[in-house]
């Protein structure tokens, strides 16, 4: 976490000092306060808010890597490849970072969810689509589909704790916003 607050201000604040302590005091006292923000510029503020936007998706990732073992829930690959996913996408108005609308996946099941090439509907199974392996065939773009489809577990790999299960509303409305074709 620290790690990534200092890449972050590293790499878009210079070396302003009075900027890096205001991102400090955002980071360490006001994540949910923004009166500290008051008296800050216009410009300042905006980078500060990204900051905390980062800072809330890096507590996100944290939260659903840890809640499933850091493996990937389709296929159950750790190897440091796996990523938080969202199920309601970032770029949809009810999308949040609550645990409920987050998935671990790995790089390639992270991407496949995304095109929809695979899915996981509200009973916890991990399906794939026929209708998309089919339009990749047509256009010569399915070598390995039958390696791609044994690595798929059938039953999503789950957190130990039911509390951190995806919510199967958030399932159901990920596979519509992806156009799921089954
Ligand atoms: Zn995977």
């Amino acid at each position: 976490m620290d790690y990534a607050l200092n890449q972050v201000r590293f790499h878009e604040l210079g070396e302003d000092r009075g900027e890096a302590e205001l991102l400090n005091r955002a980071i360490t006292e006001g994540l949910h306060d923004d009166s500290i923000l008051s008296n800050v510029e216009h410009e300042r503020q905006e980078i500060v808010s990204l900051v905390k936007k980062k800072a809330r998706y890096w507590r996100f990732r944290e939260d659903v890597l840890d809640a499933y073992g850091y493996a990937c829930t389709a296929c159950g690959t750790q190897l440091d490849l796996v990523e938080a996913a969202h199920i309601i996408p970032v770029a949809e108005p009810r999308s949040h970072d609550s645990i409920a609308n987050g998935l671990a996946l790995c790089v390639l099941h992270h991407t496949a969810y995304d095109k929809a090439i695979i899915a996981f509907n509200p009973e916890y199974q991990v399906l794939y689509s026929n209708s998309a392996l089919e339009m990749l065939r047509r256009e010569n773009l399915a070598d390995r589909s039958e390696e791609f489809l044994d690595m798929l577990n059938k039953d999503m790999l789950l957190p130990d704790e039911t509390a951190c299960y995806p919510d199967k509303d958030y399932l159901e409305r990920g596979m519509q916003i992806r156009n799921w074709q089954g």
